[in-house]
Order: C-alpha cells, then sequence, then structure tokens
C-alpha cells in the first residue's frame, strides 16, 4: 500500500469534502482504468474469498479489494523452503458440513478429521505425511510471568458442566446464523460471560471453552453473545466428532486455488480504497476509487458492494458513510490483541508443549499480554509455534515479539537452559481482533441495527466478515450461502 499517496490523498479528501467536492470528482480523469462489475467485494479474507467464489457461480461479475498481495486473511501457512512442509500458524480447523467439503473439493484440496488419524507419538520420529499440528506432544503447564510449573485446577463435574452450557446455549438456536436478534435483547446475551456459566451452573465447563476460544482476551468479562458465537453449540458438537484440517496442513492452498479461479483480472492486491461514492451517482452504480499496487488509481463502477474488512473508522477513511453506518461503526469500543508465529533456536525439550496457566487466577487463565502457548511443530527441528494475545489492541507487532522473545527467555530459565536469541521465521499481526461495542449498546440494540444495513443504498450495499457474525471460518461461509448471497441475488 501507498501509505504516503493514501496520506495526501486522505489530506485532500478531507479539503475537498469541506469545499464540498467529492474526491472522485477531483480526481476525474486520474485513473488508468475503469473497472464495472456487478458486485465489488472489499477484502479478500475468508468471507471475501468464498462470497466472490459463490458470486462468479452465480454469474455475477465481481472484482476483490484487497490490501495483502494474496488472499486468505487470518489464514498463514509457513513453506519451509528446504523441505517443503507446510505449517499452519492461522487457520487450522474447519466444521464437518457442506459448506466447507464444498468449497474445498471445488478446488480438490483434500481435508482429513483430525481426530480419526493416529497422531505422531511424542518423541518419536514425525510423520511428514500429517500436518504438523497434528504433532502429538505433552502439556506442561506452567506460568509464564516466572517460569514456574503449575497444576490447573480441574473442575469437578465438568461433563455435567458442559451438558448444562450447551442446554443454557441451545436457547439461541439462531446465533449460528448472524446477529439477528429478538427485540428485547435476552438478558443472557449482554451479561458477562462469567456471570451466564455461574447463572446455569456451568462454571467448570470454562478450561474447555477458553482452550478453545483463543483469542479471544478477557473471556469472563466479555458479552455472552460474543463468547458463545466464537465458542458455539457446533463446536460442542463436532469437538468429539472431530475437527477438519488441510490434509497436509496448508490451508493456504485453498486460497491459492480460488485466487486462480477468481482470476488475477479480477483481483486489486495491495490495494485500498480511498474514496467512495455511493450516493449521487448519475448511472446509479456506485463508485468506488482505488489506489492500486502498481496502476495507480483506478475507479470501480460496482452494481453492489459487499464490505467483508472489519467496518472501523479507521478501515472506512475516505468512504461516504450513511448517519446508518456511522451511528453503527462508531459504537466499536475496542478489540483484542492477537498474533502468530513460528520461532527458531528455542532450545527447549521438543516433546513438550508448554502452555502458559497463572498460578494465581480463576481458572488459571494467563495474565495477557502473553504467550497463550510454545509448541514445538515437530516437523523442523527446533521450529516452535507461538501464539501471543492481549485483552487489547494497543500493542505493536513489535512489542508483542518483544514481550514473547521475553516470555521465552523466562522459560529457557525456569528449564536451567542456555537463554537463547530466537530467530523468527514469521510473527503476523492478527490485531486488531474481534471488535466489540459496550454490554449496554448490545442491549440497546446494537446488533439489530447492524443487521439493518444489509441492503441499504437501496439494495446495493452489503456486508458479511467476523463484525457482521463471528470469527469462524465456517460460520462466515455459512453465513455467506445462507444469508449474505441469497439477500444480494433477492432471492432471500
Ligand atoms: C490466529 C488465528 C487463528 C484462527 N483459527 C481459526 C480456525 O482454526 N478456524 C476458524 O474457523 N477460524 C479461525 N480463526 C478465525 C478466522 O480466521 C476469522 O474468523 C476469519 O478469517 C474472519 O474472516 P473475515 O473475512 O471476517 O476476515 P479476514 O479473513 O481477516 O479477511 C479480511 C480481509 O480484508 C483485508 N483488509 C482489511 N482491511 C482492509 C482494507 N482497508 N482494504 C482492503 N482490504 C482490507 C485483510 O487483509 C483480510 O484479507 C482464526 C483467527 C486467527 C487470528
Amino acid at each position: 500500500m501507498h501509505s504516503s499517496a493514501l496520506t495526501v490523498l486522505a489530506y485532500c479528501a478531507s479539503l475537498a469534502s469541506a469545499r464540498g467536492w467529492s474526491t472522485i470528482e477531483i480526481n476525474d480523469g486520474q485513473w488508468s482504468e475503469v473497472i464495472e462489475r456487478d458486485v465489488c467485494v472489499i477484502g479478500g479474507g475468508a468471507s471475501g474469498t468464498h462470497a466472490a467464489v459463490s458470486l462468479l457461480d452465480s454469474n455475477k461479475s465481481v472484482v476483490i479489494v484487497e490490501r495483502n498481495d494474496h488472499l486468505g486473511g487470518h489464514t498463514r501457512t509457513y513453506l519451509d523452503t528446504a523441505t517443503g512442509i507446510p505449517i499452519d500458524i492461522g487457520v487450522v480447523i474447519f466444521h464437518p458440513v457442506p459448506v466447507v467439503f464444498d468449497f474445498f473439493s471445488k478446488f480438490d484440496v483434500p481435508l482429513i478429521n483430525m481426530s480419526a488419524v493416529v497422531a505422531n507419538e511424542p518423541g518419536q520420529p514425525a510423520n511428514f505425511s500429517l500436518p504438523a499440528n497434528l504433532y502429538s506432544i505433552f502439556q506442561v503447564n506452567s506460568d509464564f510471568r516466572d517460569g514456574s510449573p503449575v497444576t490447573p485446577d480441574v473442575p469437578s463435574g465438568q461433563a455435567e458442566a458442559i451438558e448444562r452450557l450447551a442446554e443454557a446455549m441451545a436457547q439461541y438456536p439462531y446465533l449460528l446464523e448472524g446477529y439477528d436478534l429478538p427485540d428485547p435483547v435476552p438478558e443472557d446475551l449482554y451479561m458477562p460471560f462469567g456471570a451466564f456459566i455461574e447463572k446455569y451452573n456451568a462454571t467448570a465447563a470454562f478450561p474447555l471453552v477458553y482452550q478453545i476460544s483463543q483469542g479471544m482476551g478477557d473471556l469472563l468479562n466479555v458479552a455472552t453473545i460474543y463468547a458463545i458465537k466464537y465458542f458455539n453449540l457446533k463446536d460442542l458438537q463436532y469437538i468429539s466428532s472431530g475437527y477438519y484440517t488441510e490434509a497436509r496442513g496448508n490451508n493456504s492452498l485453498l486460497y491459492a486455488r480460488a485466487s486462480q479461479y477468481i482470476g488475477a483480472e479480477n483481483m486489486l492486491l495491495e490495494s485500498s480504497i480511498v474514496s467512495t461514492n455511493r450516493k449521487n451517482t448519475t448511472h446509479g452504480q456506485l463508485e468506488l476509487l482505488v489506489s492500486t499496487r502498481d496502476e495507480g488509481l483506478k475507479l470501480l463502477q460496482c452494481g453492489q458492494v459487499l464490505l467483508t474488512i472489519p467496518p472501523t473508522l479507521n478501515n472506512l477513511r475516505g468512504w461516504d458513510l450513511t448517519p446508518e453506518e456511522l451511528s453503527v461503526f462508531t459504537q466499536y469500543i475496542t478489540a483484542n490483541g492477537y498474533w502468530t508465529g513460528l520461532v527458531k533456536n528455542v532450545g527447549m525439550n521438543q516433546t513438550i508443549s508448554n502452555v502458559n496457566s497463572a498460578a494465581t487466577t480463576p481458572f488459571n487463565i494467563p495474565v495477557l499480554p502473553a504467550l497463550y502457548q510454545l509448541t514445538p511443530v515437530g516437523v523442523l527441528d527446533d521450529v516452535w509455534w507461538a501464539k501471543f494475545a492481549a485483552n487489547n489492541p494497543t500493542l505493536t507487532k513489535e512489542e508483542a515479539k518483544s514481550y514473547a522473545e521475553r516470555q521465552i527467555a523466562t522459560l529457557q530459565k525456569a528449564n536451567d537452559i542456555p537463554v537463547t536469541q530466537p530467530e523468527w521465521l514469521e510473527f503476523e499481526s492478527h490485531t486488531p481482533f474481534h471488535l466489540q461495542v459496550t454490554f449496554e449498546a448490545i442491549k440497546d440494540g446494537f446488533f439489530r441495527n447492524l443487521t439493518a444495513l444489509q441492503g441499504g443504498l437501496d439494495g446495493k450495499m452489503f456486508y458479511s466478515g467476523a463484525a457482521f457474525h463471528t470469527h469462524h471460518s465456517t460460520l462466515l461461509w455459512q453465513f455467506n450461502q445462507d444469508v449474505v448471497i441469497p439477500q444480494m441475488m433477492g432471492t432471500a
């Protein structure tokens, strides 16, 4: 992205709007190309890529605007150059449902049931035909603040508590389909999740939920609606029957093949929206001015727009937001911090996954910001999967990385091994992760207003992505298939 060019354009945009001109008018004739499409998809992550493929299959012409140089969003796969071994360090698991099987099989990308394979034995040479995350290891819990060993409290009656939690969650089956909530909003949904599990006598289920809910920050204190959409009824169902993953541990293959299918001419990579004119066009199409990687400005003329990026005001600079969009998107007050990486030269015992469990907190929840875990990948010598999280998005990527390095040094000292200078093969920011509004806003109908945005601007403006459902690839594809695309096609 040309950040300096964008800054100048953003400045021009503010001057222009003060004088009543739009940036698009000012740049009239300056673009290298006008691209007309039925649908312009903004963001090429899980939901944008799936939607673009579905729309193409419904004979719609599309273009994707994506700020990265590839599609896939939070999907991240490290490819070891020497061996060709892939290691997924972002999105790993999917539910065994038709929308997943159809999407993967369309691109001839094989899946495996993670519970149905014989995992590697700890300490034995890795089976290279299995995904790296199926390299089986012993789990050791320690408090990463000082490296001391911790034996986590195992609450009694966990199985019964999980059943009670499932019953409580089953009262809200519509949460699997988006944010179409009843009015008034049930109190359960805007109370803190800690209060919800207490109310339903399900606190013993919390350690399991926390384990599956990485990235959710201070889970006991997030609104229940967020917690039980992220760890949802379907997770409860598939946790025992098995999640699926790409057969070699390369989920990026799905997006690479989807990119080929969509076609380079339909993707503007390393590109972002500079300005939009969606309200006052003479020809009825929505106009988006895009700053592209190699070819300067391009003007998109779109029959419809599908927005799938996190709808923060920062991300929507230059957009001619409607009062309804503005009143919804200004309500996001926070998000979480989430980073993942692969680190080499740690020197610790490679049959052991180190899990961060605080000695002194309820349910031994780690004190964030901190590494959740440091896990050997098994298929590469002395390479470790690191997951680092924070309760808010304020740490920079460099700060998070240096924090993680200090915790690795703490673990090394506690294990009486030399403190090394770890070498990062990858360190990816997924921050800001999981946008949130206040409990009060949820009670006051935030999600009703969010959902009501669909089909705005006379049926031309649509939305998908985690902010409109949850951070879950399977659920987002289902949401596209069952809710968003039918609305766009007028078949809902
Ligand atoms: C570390 C990690 C592990 C996860 N593991 C799993 C898992 O195992 N299973 C699962 O189902 N879910 C998992 N998730 C959640 C899942 O990845 C997300 O829910 C999903 O990616 C959200 O899809 P999305 O389309 O809303 O956003 P994204 O996939 O993030 O896509 C948004 C896209 O928009 C682009 N973008 C952002 N801003 C702009 C802009 N201004 N202009 C242009 N483009 C922009 C981004 O680069 C990105 O490609 C994981 C998430 C993380 C962070």
